[in-house]
């Protein structure tokens, strides 16, 4: 498998593999960008069917946290890291062990934190190998959430704020009586269910595990979806919560929603489906524009001085992030992932 000419490495400053046959652990790190400061993206644990699969993520991933970071307006790099191997079967403590050795051979040039597959206690686990590694504590929080490090709060505040200033723009409309189909009922996917139904939104979600879906039928009124229907219903949003790629070739022509704002990294299979959605007149927030609460979150508790307000105002400000890019888009008739790219690259590559 060759890196260079991969499809997805775009001048990736660093990658490298780890493999410790005891502890079960097959593992990649990729660290796009350094410009802005040391590289931070959580990792994902998940059952890639092939390393060339996990390898494709990880830069994709990479790339993404570098966007991210520059469009929150934070002194941070693009990083991320992949393990293989099922979360629900395969994980072990010994395993997380030898993740925090790998995060810690390279000294500081990339922090991670916690991501699909990886919970804070994983965190805490790798932390006795490495001090780079955030996400495993909290000093200052949004609002009233118990703060234990793990950022999927702050990453689904942050994605309902934005969701609201997109329906604001592309719906006219305030969230009361808007509905929304979400797809993944994970860590960001129910909290942001859990914001929508307080805001009086109505409710579609589907997951590949019943548990959550449950919960939100239970507690937020929301209606149980099947998976495989969840991106093509009839609604106003539709805001993918699970893995990415969800908007592709083949799902793009049974998108019905006008517009699209969800927690998921890598929605678009490709960028030209960005030029596609403004064609069919769907509204895209652009993912690591609405998704960056989570970064924002452990920038702060990284911070030697924040406060809970602070961390709010900078969450909230995805609002108006996501409302310039707009309008700006709308002016230029452009594609919103398009026009969010331009502005972060101008940011990540000053310093380069
Ligand atoms: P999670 O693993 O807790 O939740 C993802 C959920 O999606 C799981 O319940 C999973 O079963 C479900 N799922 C997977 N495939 C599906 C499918 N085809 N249809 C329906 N459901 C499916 O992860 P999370 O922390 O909630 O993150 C969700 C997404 O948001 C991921 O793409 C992640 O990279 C991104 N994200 C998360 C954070 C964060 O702070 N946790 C920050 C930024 C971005």
């Amino acid at each position: 498998m060759s890196v260079f000419d991969h499809i997805e490495f775009d001048s990736h400053e660093h990658v490298a593999f780890y493999h410790d046959k005891e502890a079960g652990l097959s593992a990649i790190i990729a660290i796009h960008n350094t410009n802005l400061g040391p590289a931070l993206g959580g990792c994902r644990m998940w059952p890639y069917v092939s390393s060339a699969e996990a390898l494709t993520d990880v830069l994709r991933l990479s790339k993404g946290m570098t966007y991210k970071a520059a469009m929150a307006n934070i002194a941070l790099g693009g990083g991320k890291s992949v393990i293989i191997g099922d979360p629900r079967k395969q994980k072990t403590p010994a395993m997380m062990e030898a993740m925090g050795k790998f995060v810690d051979s390279l000294s500081g040039k990339y922090f991670t934190a916690e991501d699909s597959g990886i919970s804070v206690t994983d965190l805490q686990t790798m932390a006795t190998q490495s001090d780079y590694i955030a996400g495993v504590n909290a000093q200052y929080h949004y609002a009233d959430e118990q703060p234990d490090g793990n950022p999927a709060p702050s990453t689904a505040y942050g994605v309902f704020v934005g969701l609201k200033a997109s329906v604001e723009h592309g719906l006219n409309s305030s969230l009361e009586g808007v509905s929304v189909a979400i797809q993944g009922m994970g860590h960001v996917g129910y909290r942001l269910a859990s914001h929508l139904h307080a805001a009086g939104a109505k409710l579609y979600v589907a997951d590949i595990f019943p548990e959550g879906v449950e919960k939100a039928v239970a507690e937020l009124g929301a209606t149980a979806v099947a998976p495989e229907e969840i991106l093509g219903l009839d609604v106003d949003v539709l805001a993918p919560c699970a893995l990415g790629a969800a908007i592709n070739d083949q799902t793009l022509p049974m998108i019905k929603a006008k517009v699209i704002a969800g927690a998921a990294n890598n929605q678009l299979a490709r960028e030209e489906i960005g030029d596609m959605l403004v064609e069919r007149g769907i509204l895209y927030a652009p993912d690591y524009v609405i998704n960056a609460g989570g970064i924002i979150d452990i920038f702060h508790q990284r911070m030697e001085k924040s406060t809970n307000a602070a961390l709010r105002k900078h969450i909230e400000d995805i609002g108006t992030t996501l409302k310039e890019i707009y309008t700006r888009a709308d002016a230029q008739k452009a594609a919103t992932n398009r026009v969010a790219n331009i502005i972060a690259e101008e940011r990540f590559s000053l310093k380069g």
